[in-house]
């Protein structure tokens, strides 16, 4: 089976058509067709001659993932797909999917108004599976399968912007399913093709990847000179909870990845924002809260409250909304800035591995389609 286009860098590709014989912009030409009008053959690329689109379909494919599953909620401002990575059966040898979400919001802040205008975010996975084990993350109890390929990632965001229903999409968080820092180079891959002009052309400021906290690759992706936006998932105030938490944590420390988010700081002018997933009677207690403030105040940083969103996980506790802004609260007065992470999706379970594991066990008709509203 040839290779997907989207596995090769633009410099790959334009090095490739180099050796054709071809001339440079036949490249910028291929990347328009693939990314901004989203076709899936090289015949529909008509203003390249036959002979170089035969040749292109021989040497390359540009197969899109098919759509599995889709589920619509809050009015259709949110919709999660799940995408079929390995051809095979729900539950049979080889079934691999993975999932990607729609926000129309933005999930980070929830002052802004339901579908704010212009704002469409897609959360993508880099990996199926995941084998960090987090305790209260439905694809960390899942395990880890494989890493996705860099067309498997961008993939999931062309889904929603190819074809008729297709719109614009303005962010993308690397926020799904896996350790996108633990698949390094396709990720970055990925990374370079949607902010690229002459890839999907998006912000860079647009592009956040959210770590579990790998302290080497975050140093390294500050070297990269991008733009993107960091997310470090940070979870307790503590080494000791946070290796509870993150039984995969191991020699990393708290004070090591604050010295990375510094880094990162400085080397990309960017804030860094540490996620904090809360978990009743665990790390939600005030006095966690002034804790944790200490050891992040005086950083270019902000800490984004998750409140838990229940999956599989046992004995875990969403804490009421009074606790979280308490803990909110807590941040806030001692100088840190602090927001809550909007709740739209929750039905849907948005935040992680969920859908995917109802396909599995045979939970969830093959395409359930909410009631959109009126949206
Ligand atoms: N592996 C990366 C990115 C994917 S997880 C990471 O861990 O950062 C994206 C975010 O969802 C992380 O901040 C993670 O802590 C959070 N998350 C996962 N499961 C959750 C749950 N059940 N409730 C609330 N937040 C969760
Ligand atoms: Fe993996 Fe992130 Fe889930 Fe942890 S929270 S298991 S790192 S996907």
């Amino acid at each position: 089976m040839p290779a997907h286009l989207l596995d090769d860098s633009l410099a790959d590709i334009e090095a490739r058509l180099d050796a054709w014989g071809e001339p440079a912009y036949r490249a910028r030409q291929i990347a328009r067709w693939v990314l901004r009008e989203g076709v899936t053959t090289f015949e529909a690329m008509t203003d390249l001659p036959l002979p170089l689109r035969a040749r292109l379909a021989e040497a390359y494919t540009l197969e899109p993932p098919a759509e599995l599953a889709r589920t619509d909620a809050d009015d259709g401002l949110t919709t999660k797909v799940l995408l079929d990575l390995g051809g095979s059966e729900p539950g049979a040898p080889g079934f691999d999917a993975v999932e990607a979400v729609r926000m129309d919001y933005d999930p980070e802040s929830p002052e802004h108004a339901p579908g704010t205008r212009g704002r469409s975010t897609v959360c993508v996975s880099t990996q199926a599976g995941c084998a960090m084990g987090c305790v209260f993350c439905a694809t960390g109890q899942q395990g880890f399968t494989r890493n996705l390929t860099t067309s498997e990632i961008l993939a999931q965001v062309l889904h929603f912007t190819r074809g008729a229903e297709g719109r614009p999409v303005s962010n993308v968080v690397f926020m799904g399913m896996g350790e996108p820092l633990a698949n390094y180079d396709p990720t970055l891959r990925a990374v370079r093709w949607l902010i690229d002009s002459r890839g999907l052309d998006m912000r860079a400021r647009g592009v956040t990847i959210s770590t579990v906290g790998l302290e080497g690759p975050i140093r390294r992706l500050a070297g990269e000179g991008l733009q993107v936006g960091l997310t470090v998932s940070l979870h307790a105030p503590d080494d000791d909870l946070r290796r509870r938490l993150i039984p995969t944590a191991g020699g990393v420390t708290i004070d090591g990845l604050l010295d990375a988010s510094r880094e990162y700081v400085e080397r990309t002018g960017r804030r860094v924002t540490f996620a904090y997933a809360l978990l009743e009677g665990v790390n939600d207690e005030p006095e966690q809260a002034r804790r944790l403030a200490e050891r992040v105040r005086g950083m270019r940083a902000h800490v984004n409250l998750i409140p838990y969103n229940p999956t599989a996980g046992e004995g875990l506790r969403r804490p009421s909304t009074a606790r979280v802004r308490a803990f909110q609260r807590e941040l806030q007065a001692a100088g840190v800035n602090a927001t809550v992470r909007i709740e739209r999706g929750v039905e849907i379970a948005a935040a992680c591995g969920q859908l995917r594991t109802d396909v599995v066990a045979g939970n969830a008709p093959p395409v359930a389609v909410l009631d959109s509203g009126t949206a």
